[in-house]
Formats: C-alpha cells, structure tokens, sequence
C-alpha cells in the first residue's frame, strides 16, 4: 500500500490506538518478512490451555513499536536530553526486533539451532529482504545500525537499553498483551504511569523517585505472569507434546525414511540441512501445523500418534519431580518403555525458573549493572538502585525458584500397575509447588 499524507492507526487492545507517522515504519509493516509474524502466535502452544492466548507477534511488533513511540514524545514533551538523531533508529529496531522468530514462539528454537536474534540480524543484513531494501533507502548504514541494537552492540547504551532491558518496550508490551489476551489479570500494570515516569540520564534509562510503586507493580506483574502463563504446567506440555512430533519426524528423516513433509522448508529442517534465510521465511505456525495434520494419518505409529495427541489435546501429564536424580530417572524411563512407550518420545523432565530482577545486592559501586533499575532524584541529581529502597524488590531479587516436573502419558500414570511405581520414583516430600491458576476449571489446569 502506498504512504499517503496524513497518519495511519491501528486499533490495538493494549494501546487503544498504535500512530504511524513516518512512511518508513508504514514500509516496513507492510514488508512480506514483517506480514510473516500474523503467522506466528505470540505465546506458542499457550493457547492449549488458555483459550485466550491466540495474538500474534505481528500485535506485539506493532506494540513495541508503539511503546517507543510513546516513550520519544513524552522524552520531546519534558524537554529531556535526549539524542535526537536515534528517534529513527528505536521505532525501527522496536518494530523489527522479533523479525527473526521461529513458528510456534520459543518452542522450536533449539531445532532451528540459532536463537531468533541471530535470524532477526540475518533477515536485517540480507540484500535480498524486503525489509533490507526499505531500511537501506534511509542510508547504506542504516541496516547495520538496527541489526548492533538487536545485538546490544549499538554504541548507545540508551537506545538499546529502551528497546532490551529492565523496562524495556518489549517486555512493557508483552506482559500487558500477554496477560490480557489470556485473562490472567494479575499481569497488568500501570504502563502509562510508567511511560511517564522514565527519564533518559547519562546513556541510560532510570525512574523518577516517585515511581516507585509503580516499578514494584510491573516486577511482581511479571512474577506472576511467569509463573501463572509462561511456566503454567500444562503450557510446557503443550509445548512439549510439539517437541515431540517434530522430534519424531527428524528421526525418522535421519533414518532416510523420511515422512510426507509438503513444505520444502520444513523437509530441510527436519533432515538437519542447513536453513537459507529464504527457508527459514517460508516457515510459520501454519506451516508447522499442517505437517502435523497430515502425520495424523501417517504409518509410523509413533508419529501419528504424536501428531494425534497434539491435535487432540491429549498432553502428556506430569509429576512434582523436585529431587530430579538421574538413577531414579533411568528407573522411571525403563518403567515407560515396560508400558509400551518408548521414553525418547513420551518422556520429559522439564525445568521452569527465572530471576525476576537480576541484580547483586551486595555491591555498592554497582551504577554499571546491567540488570538493574535506578531511581533519580531530581534535587540531589544522584541514582539509587532500586532494591535498596523498596522490600517487595528485595524480596523477589535474585531469586532463583526453579520448578522440576516429569512429563509421561496419562496412561501410565494412571494405571494400576505402573502408576504406583511412577508416584513412588518421582515422590521427595518437603518441596511443594505454588498453587496454579486454572484457565477453565480445576482439573482441566491439574492435568
Ligand atoms: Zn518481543
């Protein structure tokens, strides 16, 4: 679509309305790599268990890019010091920082064998890009300039800490869209507090003193969020009951019996070739899943099977597995295949924790932490790290909660036979998991 005079706006429900003003962002919205992320969702398989969950990242783009926006008028507004020839350079690398994500969110990176910022930095590099050619209409430079931000090798601090750090636009973005769309209240926050309280200071992005409950409520939103959706344990199975089929199929490609796979892309992948960056665009959740739909009917028992406990969802169930000692894992894997299921595919021990707000308490001279957040006093001109005035901060700082679970079919664990043995392997007593919301009712979230 051609730019014509005037603005465009988006309807969002995160942000009411997203402005574009400037051609070049409406350019590269409209770009086939930017059109691809309507294809991916933004939370992955998350949808299996909140209904919900269904946004794409392509709304998450638009969010961050909307978000920065917000964050440059309201820096020109106060009349802060801010570098103004960069104004370009973050609307553009918050637009584009997720150009580079695999189908099916995070789920599916380690079979692609890069992380999405390094494919984000490829697609942003290569001449033969769409968004390439827009970006470099502003200068030969300029594709170089936005890949060093989503490298974090930019050499302002500022810019890049706007677009990946501890209030960043990315994660300002996700927790709101992701906590509405799932339902999952308690991940909400004040964001128009918080756009107003940031103040660029010396390369670096710090909180007025007097938004210090508002930062509080954004880190515990964030705990929350962790916890309640990105490690809710029927998320991970889902995620899981997808590694799986992939898994499957890859073996049997190795095995030169290849399974159907209509999309040449995918076939690449799944025989471990590697991936042009015109491959790795031709790969969406769509894509994904349609291989997956054909596999429902495929010969090999195991894939189908996968493929059908997929679509179905019928998951994989799980166990409290907090001692997560490798002897009793070999004895619950020999007590899977005794049932009737090769373990390489219907077992997992998966492993959830974060830091919430990572930084070292204990360092005085710390200014230059990476992860830490500053309030700035105006009258005194001088920075505070955030922990040390405010206990809820202290409270979740640096603190590692790691959750251990077993995932195995249902029918071994509830047979009268294998389930006892299963319950008795994984049992440690002592460790308890935090009480997860449901998304529909009790024991659809349980099990
Ligand atoms: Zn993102």
């Amino acid at each position: 679509m051609a730019w014509r005079e005037g603005e465009k706006v988006f309807k969002d429900p995160v942000h009411g309305y997203i402005y574009v003003h400037d051609p070049l962002i409406w350019d590269l919205i409209n770009t086939r790599e930017m059109q691809r992320l309507r294809r991916i969702r933004q939370l992955g398989t998350a949808y299996l268990t909140y209904p919900g969950g269904e946004h794409s990242r392509f709304s998450h783009a638009l969010g961050v890019y909307e978000v920065l926006r917000q964050m440059l008028s309201h820096f020109a507004r106060n009349g802060y010091d801010w570098p103004h020839q960069y104004d370009r350079l973050v609307t553009v690398s918050g637009l584009l920082h997720d150009i580079g994500h695999a189908p099916f969110s995070h789920a599916l990176e380690p079979i692609f064998g890069a992380h999405h910022e390094r494919w984000s930095q490829r697609i942003i590099l290569d001449p033969h890009t769409e968004v390439h050619r827009v970006l470099a209409q502003v200068s030969e430079d300029f594709p170089r300039q936005v890949a060093e931000v989503l490298a974090k090798r930019h050499p302002s601090r500022l810019v890049v800490s706007m677009v990946s750090g501890q209030l960043d636009a990315d994660r300002l973005d996700y927790l709101m869209r992701d906590s509405l769309f799932t339902g999952v209240d308690y991940g909400q926050f004040d964001l128009a507090r918080i756009l107003r309280i940031l103040v660029p200071w010396k390369d670096r992005l710090v909180v007025k003193r007097s938004g210090l409950h508002t930062v509080e409520a954004y880190l515990l939103a964030r705990y929350f969020m962790y916890w309640q959706v990105y490690f809710h344990p029927v998320c991970r199975a889902a995620e899981i009951g997808l590694k799986k089929v992939l898994l499957r199929a890859q073996d049997l490609s190795r095995a030169s019996a290849p399974p159907e796979v209509p999309h040449p892309a995918l076939r690449r992948l799944l025989a471990m070739e590697p991936l042009s960056v015109a491959d790795y665009l031709e790969l969406d959740d769509f894509v994904v899943l349609t291989a997956v739909a054909n596999w429902r009917h495929h010969p090999d028992p195991i894939l189908s099977d996968l493929a059908r406990r997929l679509l179905d969802r019928r998951l994989l169930k799980y166990r409290e597995y907090p001692s997560g000692d490798p002897y009793r894992l070999r004895d619950i894997e020999a007590t899977i295949a005794e049932a009737g299921f090769d373990p390489r595919y219907y077992c997992e021990v998966d492993e959830s924790g974060t830091v919430y707000y990572d930084y070292y308490l204990g360092e005085e001279s710390a200014d230059d932490e990476e992860g830490a957040l500053f309030l700035w006093d105006p009258e005194e001109g001088r920075l505070t790290e955030m922990s040390r005035l405010s206990q809820p901060i202290r409270a979740i700082a640096r603190e590692r909660q790691v959750e251990r679970r077993l995932y195995l079919p249902e029918e071994v664990l509830e047979s009268p036979q294998w389930g006892a043995r299963i319950r008795s392997l994984t049992a440690a007593g002592g460790l308890r998991a935090p009480g997860f919301l449901s998304s529909v009712e009790d024991d659809e979230a349980d099990g």
